[in-house]
């Protein structure tokens, strides 16, 4: 792959010198790779369904999957931090959202499905860029979508990066009916506090504390506990991620969480999956 790479040229910065270390090469491989990808149509979306208490699947969210004729399925935790840190998210972010909301579309003329929500993972760069907003409102416009059913999910630490841009541009979304829901709650630096102040509609929170909240610790449950109870305080809506055992989901349940993600339920999976996985569930 390195030798190919080598050979589509065109990009300045390439110069593998013998002193650069494996890793350094690989990340340089691993970024020429992915700026072909959206073209060469190795990417792909998954989707993992959202319930509700009574079993009910309330939404998805879009999980992005890549997968390369060599390096075969490239894990978002590895190249999503590489296209944030070089720029290319703004490009494949963009395909995200775009199928995202054409499958949104799609959805909206079939009862069965035309209630569900889509969450998009947003990130910095994405959200920071000028036209962000415009963006969204393009793409409400083209797929003629139900601005309610899309979700914008963000990191605290995007929010707080830059608090007072972040919130402005959340307001002029919300204004467009788009919702915002805030990813992996409680892994950042903010205070608990500062949630009163982001016009978050959801919080997720993360699976770190779904699974350490049920090891066996009471004392960890009490941050759970504490979550929740600030996102009941402020009105929004809680998700709990990660949840994987029947033990967690009645934990939660019992601190007052009704909507639930993971792998109990099912996991992320192409749209064909999806659907029947679904279909089989309101039988
Ligand atoms: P995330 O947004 O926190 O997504 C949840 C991750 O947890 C997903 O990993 C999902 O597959 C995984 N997961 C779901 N249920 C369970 C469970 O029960 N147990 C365990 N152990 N894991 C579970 P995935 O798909 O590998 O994505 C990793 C991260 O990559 C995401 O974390 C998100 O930060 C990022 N990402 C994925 N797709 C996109 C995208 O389209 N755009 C952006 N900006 N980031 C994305
Ligand atoms: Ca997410
Ligand atoms: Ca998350
Ligand atoms: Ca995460």
């Amino acid at each position: 792959a390195l030798s190919q790479a080598k050979k589509s040229g065109g990009n300045s910065l390439v110069c593998f010198s013998p002193a650069m270390t494996e890793q350094i090469q690989q990340r340089y491989a691993l970024e020429l790779a992915l700026a072909n990808a959206v073209t060469a149509n190795q990417l792909q979306l998954h989707y993992q369904p959202q319930l509700a208490d009574s079993g009910d699947v309330i939404g998805v969210e879009a999980l992005l999957r890549w997968q390369h004729p060599e390096l075969g399925a490239v894990s978002p935790a590895q190249f999503i931090p590489l296209a944030e840190a070089n720029g290319q998210i703004e490009k494949i972010g963009d395909w995200v959202l775009q199928q995202a909301c054409a499958q949104l579309q799609q959805w909206q003329h079939d009862p069965q499905f035309a209630r569900l929500t889509m969450s998009v993972n947003i990130s910095a760069r994405q959200f920071y860029l000028p036209e962000f907003v415009s963006i969204i409102q393009h793409y409400l416009q083209h797929f003629q979508l139900a601005p309610e059913l899309l979700i914008l999910e963000l990191t605290e630490s995007l929010v707080l990066a830059n608090l007072d841009d972040a919130v402005a541009k959340m307001e002029q979304i919300k204004q467009l009916g788009v919702r915002f829901s805030m990813d992996d709650f409680g892994t950042g630096y903010s205070s608990l506090s500062y949630l009163s102040r982001l016009p978050f509609d959801e919080v997720k929170i993360d699976q770190y504390f779904v699974r350490s909240g049920s090891s066996g610790n009471p004392r960890d449950w009490v941050i759970v506990d504490a979550i929740i109870g600030i996102a009941d305080t402020y009105g929004m809506t809680l998700v709990a991620e990660g949840v994987e055992t029947e033990m967690q989901r009645q934990l939660l349940l019992k601190s007052g969480c009704r909507c639930f993600q993971g792998y109990l339920f099912a996991r992320p999976a192409d749209i064909a999956a999806t659907e029947s996985w679904i279909k089989s569930q309101s039988r």
